[in-house]
């Protein structure tokens, strides 16, 4: 009989492209598998694979999801014109993530994992501000044109039994723009439930800002749809059971106040907003490489992966043989993250257990022996002991598993 740490049900392992993949089975190789009799089913979405399948494989990576419950995702290249022609691609396959996004209908959570010697670019953060973006419409799915001669522009809308709704926009005298912007109720609702959820989830308070002074119908309708699905889904009675609480405030209202805050919650954001400050945020808690991501779908199936992408840079230097400085952290924290959530539904408190000895390990590799990437020695605070490179930042982490294990 082995002495690792067994699973009771099966987690989805999404493989993905460049220096991702190559740290993707260091992971699995180093941290993963001499410890826990790891089962997945194995999904390869390499740009080369997607090829072949027509790009089906994306689609039964996320029925696998739904299956399952549970998957971790390895950062994979989205085509534009020059990976067609350096892969020799049927077509521009579409981007994994919005495929996957689209049938699980899931809301994307980030949050940087916080280390003493890299200090936030906020001196007041002393805990992680989680972001989740809802993830359709407004500008993203927008129809806008340029006026070139004067005339009356209109927002109209035809009902299907005839009925026709119309307001100017706008009298133009001369050239301009002009931009139509929609959402609807179902995926407000959706993006709504999965904050409260991943609020609960996390026991932490919920944020919640649009521009409804401005934006009286709008805006305004996100935010009646959150104040509705709080009260009349009893998420109040359990926000108030945990001790958190649910927050609204307008937008600037609520960047003055991130900043002087001292983090420790969620924060909602509309998609354009939460595009822009999820950046903002990684990068102002230290680094890329330092920021996780999950998506929560509302009906319960939960996707990890790190927020960073296939650092296309770094393989291009590892392929000419060349040693490379990748900061692994962000992909070990989206495996511990699936496999804490796995244990928790099996209820396995070892995989559980084990999940967090890893994390502990990946952060006293970086806080106390002071071994770390070269992103992170850049910044830390004290300055590093010694710039590992990919593979010997994972080796360190090992060791510092086998002690506590
Ligand atoms: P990227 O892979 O995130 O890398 C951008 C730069 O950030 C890197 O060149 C590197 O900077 C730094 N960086 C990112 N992750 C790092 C890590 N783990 N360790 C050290 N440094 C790190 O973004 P990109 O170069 O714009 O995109 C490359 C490919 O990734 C694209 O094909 C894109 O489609 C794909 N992508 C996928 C996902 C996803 O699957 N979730 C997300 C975003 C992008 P230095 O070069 O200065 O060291
Ligand atoms: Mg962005």
């Amino acid at each position: 009989m082995s002495s690792k740490i067994q699973m009771k049900t099966l987690l989805v392992d999404i493989d993905g492209d460049e220096m991702t993949r190559v740290m993707w089975a260091m992971v699995k190789d180093n941290l993963l598998e001499p410890y826990i009799d790891l089962k997945t089913e194995y999904y390869d979405l390499s740009l080369e694979k997607r090829d072949e399948t027509d790009d089906n494989i994306t689609i039964e990576a996320a029925e696998a999801i739904k299956k399952y419950g549970v998957g971790v995702k390895c950062a994979t290249i989205t085509p534009n014109a020059a990976r067609v022609e350096e892969y020799n691609l049927k077509k521009q396959w579409k981007s994994p993530n919005g495929t996957i996004r689209a049938i699980l209908d899931g809301t994307v959570f980030r949050a940087p994992i916080m280390l003493k010697n890299i200090e936030p670019a906020v001196r007041f953060w002393k805990k992680p501000i989680i972001i989740g973006r809802h993830a359709y419409g407004d500008v993203y799915k927008n129809v806008e044109y340029k006026i070139d001669k004067p005339g009356k522009a209109e927002l109209v809308y035809v009902s299907n039994n005839g009925d026709e709704k119309r307001k100017t926009i706008q009298e133009f005298n001369g050239p301009g723009i002009i931009q139509g912007i929609h959402n609807i109720d179902k995926s407000i609702e959706s993006f709504a439930r999965a904050c409260f959820t991943y609020a609960l989830d996390q026991k932490t308070d919920l944020w919640f800002a649009t521009k409804d002074t401005i934006s009286k119908t709008y805006d305004a309708h996100f935010k009646e749809i959150f104040e509705r699905i709080y009260h009349e889904e009893n998420y109040k009675s359990k926000f108030e059971k945990n001790g958190i609480i649910y927050f609204y405030t307008l937008i600037d209202d609520a960047v003055a106040r991130v900043v002087r805050s001292e983090g420790g919650f969620l924060w909602a954001c509309k998609n354009y907003d939460g595009d822009v400050l999820s950046d903002f945020l990684g990068s102002a808690y230290g680094s890329l490489a330092l920021l996780t991501s999950v998506l929560v779908s509302p009906y319960g199936y939960f996707e990890y992966e790190a927020a960073h992408g296939t650092v296309q840079k770094h393989y291009y230097k590892h392929l000419k043989g060349e040693k490379t400085s990748t900061n692994s952290m962000a992909i070990i924290f989206a495996w511990t993250g699936a496999l804490k959530k796995r244990g928790e539904l099996d209820k396995t408190p070892k995989l559980v257990e084990f999940a967090d000895n890893l994390e502990k390990a990946a952060i006293e590799t970086i806080e106390k022996n002071r071994i770390m990437t070269g992103d992170l020695a850049r910044i830390s605070n004290p300055p590093a002991k010694k710039v590992a490179e990919t593979e010997e930042f994972i080796q360190a982490v090992a060791n510092n598993l086998t002690k506590k294990l």
